[in-house]
Order: structure tokens, then sequence, then C-alpha cells
């Protein structure tokens, strides 16, 4: 147990891919005699988020219930800024720590700066270089970047970038990305209870001897022509009689709708709900190419050895292109439909890519990350 008067570190954080880059962070401080984490959620995203906690183990001391239908970035900044500011001055920390690029981080970052309060950024230093793709989250990562003293960086390309950026070298570590932490933990977590992911069994007999496609797509700046793109390339894919489309929606109402239009009665796609952090691991398991605009997919699925198709125009992930396991193919239908034609058709393609290759840690980042804390504050 920490003791009273171990140093706080205040842990914040609000949507699903925080809460499963985090849990294992949280759980690594709390194994950290001498040091106190206290965990803050936003609930930038309710259930999604509450999933992972659930998984992770984590009972949040504070819950800011922060999601309303609908918000707008200008709403959930503001009320952001005010609630998570108001823990802070309950808590006094002596750290706080955000993950990556999202308004509650951004946010979490600038109130902690306006009190003084030192800040550690966990996956820092990723770049597309272009401030409207991924939007708003370059340039809430730029944001954090400039407040954090500590900034833990996946990998090389991540550090050397915020070095450009003329952040001091001996405030930057390489730490890998504790998404890998997390992939492991839950990865065991199924093999000693397999019960954890039996809710794809039906769909596993319902699409069995085809190729299974995941496919994930939520992000804001896609919304509009590019989704629905998307979802005419899913369209087309579908009317192959050997492949089926497994696809966990996301809440977004954006997301939703656009999908509804174009994808639903079709018999090779299974739209379903999200999945909770153990059956989407299964899933990447389970499928043979992974379409995705999100950025922890194209971090797990080349651990996984399976080949991720990105529906972006840039990625700050270059490490799975250079790799091979990835490749941008933005969100132009015939481009999508390519790639994936591609991959199906042509075994010697499939298997250049489908190489397990894990850039991104080695699934030890969180306690590299608690013990660089407990040095800075012990
Ligand atoms: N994920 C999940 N269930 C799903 C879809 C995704 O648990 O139905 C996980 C996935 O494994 C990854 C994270 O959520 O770790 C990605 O979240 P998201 O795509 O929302 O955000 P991004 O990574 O783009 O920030």
């Amino acid at each position: 147990m920490a003791q009273e008067t171990a140093p706080k570190v205040l842990v914040i954080f609000g949507t699903r891919p925080e809460a499963i880059k985090l849990f294992p962070v949280v759980q690594a401080l709390s194994a950290t005699d001498g040091l106190e984490p206290i965990v803050c959620v936003t609930a930038q995203h309710r259930a999604i988020l509450d999933q992972v906690l659930e998984i992770g183990q984590i009972t949040p001391d504070f819950d800011l219930d922060i999601m309303q239908p609908d918000q707008t970035l200008d709403a959930l900044t503001s009320r952001l800024l005010l609630k998570i500011g108001a823990v802070m001055d309950e808590v006094k920390p002596d750290r706080v720590l955000v993950q990556g690029d999202t308004a509650t981080a951004m946010v979490g970052a600038l109130a902690a700066y306006y009190r003084k309060i030192p800040v550690g950024h966990v996956e820092a230093g990723l770049r597309s270089y272009n401030i409207y793709h991924p939007w708003p989250e370059e340039v809430n990562r730029k944001i954090i970047g400039t407040i954090a003293d500590l900034h833990f960086a996946p990998t090389q390309t991540s550090a050397e970038a915020l070095m450009r950026e003329a952040v001091p070298k001996e405030q930057v570590h390489i730490t890998g990305n504790t998404v890998i932490d997390a992939l492991h933990w839950v990865t065991q977590r199924i093999a000693d209870n397999p019960g954890l992911a039996r809710g794809l069994d039906e769909l596993k007999q319902r699409f069995a001897g085809k190729r299974i496609i995941g496919v994930t797509s939520h992000r804001r700046e896609n919304f509009g022509g590019g989704l629905e793109n998307i979802a005419k390339a899913i369209a087309d894919l579908a009317t192959r009689d050997d492949t089926a489309l497994i696809f966990p929606v996301h809440p977004n109402p954006n997301v939703r709708a656009v999908m509804d239009q174009e994808l639903k009665g079709l018999s090779n796609v299974a739209m379903i709900e999200p999945l909770d952090y153990p059956h989407f691991v299964h899933l990447l398991e389970l499928a043979d190419i992974m379409l995705t605009d999100s950025g922890g997919v194209q971090e797990e699925a080349p651990a996984l050895g399976k080949p991720v198709l990105v529906m972006r125009e840039t990625t700050e992930r270059p490490e799975g292109v250079a790799a091979g396991t990835a490749k941008l193919v933005g969100t132009d239908r015939k481009a999508i439909v390519g790639a994936s034609t591609a991959l199906l058709d042509d075994p010697a393609a499939y298997a250049a890519m489908a190489q397990a290759h894990n850039p991104f840690g080695d699934g030890h980042s969180s306690a590299r990350i608690a013990k660089l804390l407990f040095d800075q504050h012990s």
C-alpha cells in the first residue's frame, strides 16, 4: 500500500482507447510503493469506457460523467476544463498523467498547466503533420507536448519527432506503447477464461469457411463523404461469396446513420454493437484483414500478424507501414476495394503483409512509465 504521504499521480482519461492504454499504467502505479495513483474519468465516451474499466479492474476515484448527446467540441472542452480543474483543486496532485490526443487529455494537461502541476504524456510524439488529419487530435497532442515535462514516446520515431520540436532530450523516454501491455494482459485473461470472448461464436458459425474482414470506422474527419465511401466499399466487398465483414459500429450517431443506410440487410455484413475489449481482441484473432481508420487497431493488428488497411489520408503511426504490415488506402471507394481484393486474391501479397511485427512495444511499457514516475518523484 502506498503511504499517505506518497506523491499523488492524478491519471485522467475519458475515451475507450485512453482507457485501454492507461489501465495497465494504473495497475503498474498501484503496484509501485511510494506513489499514489488517483483515477479521474471524464466519460467523454460513456458505455464503451465502462466496458474497459470493468475488464481492466479500475474503479475511478472521480467520474465526471461529461458526455452529452451531440456534444460540440466547444461545449465539451469548456465543461471538461471546469470539471477537471475542480478535481485538481480538490486532489492537489503532485503529477498529472494523460494519454494520447483526446479533448480529455488536452484539457487535463491545460488544467494542470494553469495550476503549475507537472504533466506526463503517455504515447507522446505521434505526428501526422496535418492539423486536420486526424482532427482535432493532431493539435491536441501538440498542445500536450508543449506542456508536458515527461514524454513517454512509444517508438524511436515518436521520440525523434519530439526532439525536432526542441523538447529537451532528457525529458523524452522511449517506453513502447502501453496498448501492447493491454493486448498481452487481455490475451492471457482470455486464455485463462475463454468464456470472456464467446460472444462471437454465432458469427463464427454463420460465416464459417469465409475470409473475415474486421472493420472499424469512426474518425471525425471522415464524417460526410468519407464514411459514405467507406460504407459503399464495404457493400462492394460483401458481394463476394467467400468474404464476410464483421463491423462493430461505433456508437457515434453520425457513423451509425450512414452505415445503416448503406449496409443494413446485407447477408455478408454483420453490423454489431461495439465489442468489449476481450471480444475485440478475439475479432482481431479471427480476422484475415483489418479495415480501419482507428489508431489503436493500427498498433494491435501488426502485433498479431494481421494486415491492416488504413482508411485515412495520413497516419501518425508510420511504423506499421514501414514494417509492411499496414497500408494507407484513404477513403476512396475504389482504393479500399482494390487493396482488399488484392489481399483476398493474391496469396503472395497476403503473406507479405501478414508478418507478425511489433514495432510498438514489448508489453512492459507501463512498468517503465511507473518506474520513471517513481524516480522523478522519490
Ligand atoms: N476496440 C474495442 N471494441 C470495439 C472497437 C475497438 O475494444 O468494438 C478497441 C481497439 O482494440 C483499440 C481501441 O478500441 O484498442 C481503438 O479505439 P478507437 O478506434 O475508438 O480509437 P482510436 O484508436 O482511433 O483513438
